[in-house]
């Protein structure tokens, strides 16, 4: 890579970004398409305002946007994409004329992670585990998407009871409903689509599973795991005992920096590169 006058700069800004994959990403893809551009983190604890101010009259053309970030940058975007407003969470910016416009990729990198693998959400019944940033994104593309139902389990209730009571005053979706994680009993029938969307499991708790019960794993067809560090979790591992394919978050991760290189350079990225920038990410890893 020849970084020059006229290399563009691009970056994620968040706290903390150290350890950060997404320069894995862009920095492969940039240099697989000849791209002139550079993907670096930016370990940003200012107030919102003044970073977003700070990258757009430093002429940076697109950022991606982590904790704390995620949902202040908000007010001080020139424009939203509906999804991301929906959603009331925003992980990349494009810059245009008048500020950067926000969008979220996160539920497109999960869609195209989860449909890469086979997987059809359309008429689906899911079962969301986890209430935070990630499980909403991942309710809201089921909502999206044409699921048939949703089960959001939180070990906090209370926060699931508020994404399923907000997916149906903004979506209309109305099949969807919020328990205990210790009440996954509860849960009728089998053949469902289970998105593991807890901290649970993640690197160094690798021992741990949000549940262990592997009587629960009757109940699924099929399991995405967002977590990618370790690449197979305790919870997958017991999906796999049980005969269900299990997969991990790492090409959510992929697709949503492949979503946002799109959009900074208004270009497709070829599948062969793509696959390229999957293999770097394992090597990292
Ligand atoms: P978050 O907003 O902090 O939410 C954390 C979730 O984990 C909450 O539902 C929380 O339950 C639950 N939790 C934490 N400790 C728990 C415990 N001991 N027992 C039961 N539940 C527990 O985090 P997030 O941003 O949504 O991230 C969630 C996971 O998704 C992380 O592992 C992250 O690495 C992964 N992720 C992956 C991608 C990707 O590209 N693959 C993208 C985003 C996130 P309470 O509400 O009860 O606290």
């Amino acid at each position: 890579m020849k970084i020059n006058g006229k290399t563009k700069v691009m970056g994620l800004i968040g706290h903390p970004v150290e350890h950060t994959l997404s320069p894995v990403i862009h920095n492969t893809i940039a240099e697989c398409m000849g791209e002139n551009m550079v993907y670096t983190a930016f370990p940003a604890t200012e107030d919102t305002q003044a970073v977003l101010k700070g990258a757009f009259a430093l002429g940076i053309q697109g950022m991606n946007v982590t904790v704390p970030y995620k949902s202040a940058v908000i007010p001080y975007l020139a424009d939203i994409d509906n999804e991301a407003k929906i959603i009331g969470a925003v992980n990349t910016l494009v810059r245009t004329e008048d500020g950067f416009k926000g969008y979220n990729t996160d539920l497109k990198g999960l869609y195209r992670a989860i449909t890469s693998e086979g997987i059809r959400l359309e008429k689906s019944r899911v079962i969301v585990i986890g209430a935070g940033g990630a499980a909403r994104a991942a309710a809201f593309m089921c909502a999206f998407h044409g699921a048939e139902s949703i089960v959001i389990c939180n070990r906090t209730v209370e926060k699931a009871e508020n994404i399923a009571r907000e997916i149906q005053e903004k979506t209309q979706f109305g099949n969807i409903r919020a328990i205990s994680i210790a009440d996954w009993m509860s849960i009728k029938g089998e053949g469902y689509l289970v998105l593991q969307a807890t901290k649970v499991g993640l690197y160094p708790d690798t021992e741990a599973s949000p549940i262990e019960d592997e009587a629960f794993f009757e109940k699924a067809a099929v399991v995405y795991e967002l977590i990618y560090t370790p690449q197979e979790t305790k919870f997958m591992r017991l999906a796999k005992g049980k005969q269900i394919p299990a997969y991990n978050g790492l090409k959510m991760l992929l697709y949503q920096g492949v979503a946002a290189y799109e959009m900074w350079n208004r270009v497709q990225v070829p599948e062969e590169i793509v696959q390229k920038a999957y293999r770097a990410l394992q090597e990292e890893l």
